[in-house]
């Protein structure tokens, strides 16, 4: 039987006490064994430095591989075939490729990509298959996306131009996942789509993320979880309890692994890891 891939996404620390919080997190977190940790990269500038430097400390430092998500938009050709010969010379192998989002605001250049599959494309033909190419999926579909067929051929285009794996979007409904897996299938889109996981830590910004990234959170979660109010560990266990069983579902329903949105803190995963008895 294939090993499940088990990976951690992390942000980039804005301080020298944010990353030795990090490096202390990412030591609990290697129990796990997992297969690679990737760094979010922020569009439009003030932290894409800060995740060359996370990922090449990691790259460095630690057994397991750093993966650096790379957002295209409001980039060039040259700045983005830098950063990837850098990644290549620091000995990296892994992108999240990405379409990202402009920043509110952002009155910088549009760039001369539109859109994630140019990106993929960019990266095959500039470094052939030196990179494992990750990108995302969207089992509650892209907020910008105008219906569901839709969704689906735009995902297929990045898979064609050479995307290896995706990871989703966080969701807290395991149909939406495994109808997307079907949805896939019927497409023969065959690389594999690892369930991206938000343990719940804290219940006003589960619903801000939510309602701008367009993941859902049923009506019967958000309602249990508002009962908590500032029972911050009371919220955590029983998000513990809903994201045990859901990964649970996943797992046994095929999904081929797991990829935790960590937010830089290791408790919540490895509760709900264990409990899985994946270590
Ligand atoms: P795309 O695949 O380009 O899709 C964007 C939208 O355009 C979709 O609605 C799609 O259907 C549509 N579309 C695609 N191609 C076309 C076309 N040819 N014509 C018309 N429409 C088209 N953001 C960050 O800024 N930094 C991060 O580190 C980051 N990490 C992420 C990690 C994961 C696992 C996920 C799921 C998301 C992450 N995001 C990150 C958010 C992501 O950047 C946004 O969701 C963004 O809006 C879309 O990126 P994408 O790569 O999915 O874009």
């Amino acid at each position: 039987m294939k090993a499940l891939s088990i990976s951690c996404e992390f942000f980039p620390p804005r301080n020298e006490k944010g990353m030795l919080t990090l490096n202390s997190v990412r030591q609990k977190l290697q129990v796990l064994q997992p297969e690679y940790y990737s760094v979010t990269f922020g569009a439009g500038g003030s932290t894409q430095e800060k995740t060359f430097e996370t990922v090449v400390q990691i790259q460095n430092e630690s057994k397991t591989d750093a993966a650096p998500h790379l957002s295209c938009i409001g980039s060039t050709h040259d700045n983005v075939l830098k950063l990837l010969e850098d990644y290549q010379k620091h000995g990296v192998r892994r992108i999240v490729a990405l379409r990202g989002d402009q920043p509110s605001g952002w009155a910088g250049p549009i760039g001369e990509f539109s859109y994630a599959n140019e990106l993929v494309e960019f990266i095959r033909a500039k470094t052939g298959s030196h990179f494992h190419i990750e990108v995302a999926a969207y089992p509650e579909f892209h907020p910008e996306s105008r219906n569901a067929k839709e969704d689906i051929k735009y995902f297929k285009q990045k898979v064609e131009a050479g995307a290896n794996s995706a990871i989703t979007q966080y969701f807290y409904n395991a149909d939406a996942y495994f109808r997307l897996l079907d949805s896939c299938a019927a497409q023969g889109i065959e690389i594999p789509i690892i369930p991206g996981i938000m343990p719940i830590s804290n219940y006003e910004q589960l619903i801000r993320f939510s309602n701008t990234c367009g993941a859902e959170v049923p009506r019967w979660l958000q309602w249990r979880l508002r009962d908590f109010e500032d029972d911050i560990d009371g919220l955590q266990a029983f998000g513990i309890d809903v994201m045990t069983d859901l990964c649970g579902r996943l797992l046994a329903g095929g999904a081929p692994g797991l990829h935790f949105y960590t937010l830089n803190q290791s408790k919540l995963t490895l509760t709900i890891t264990k409990r899985l008895g994946l270590y």
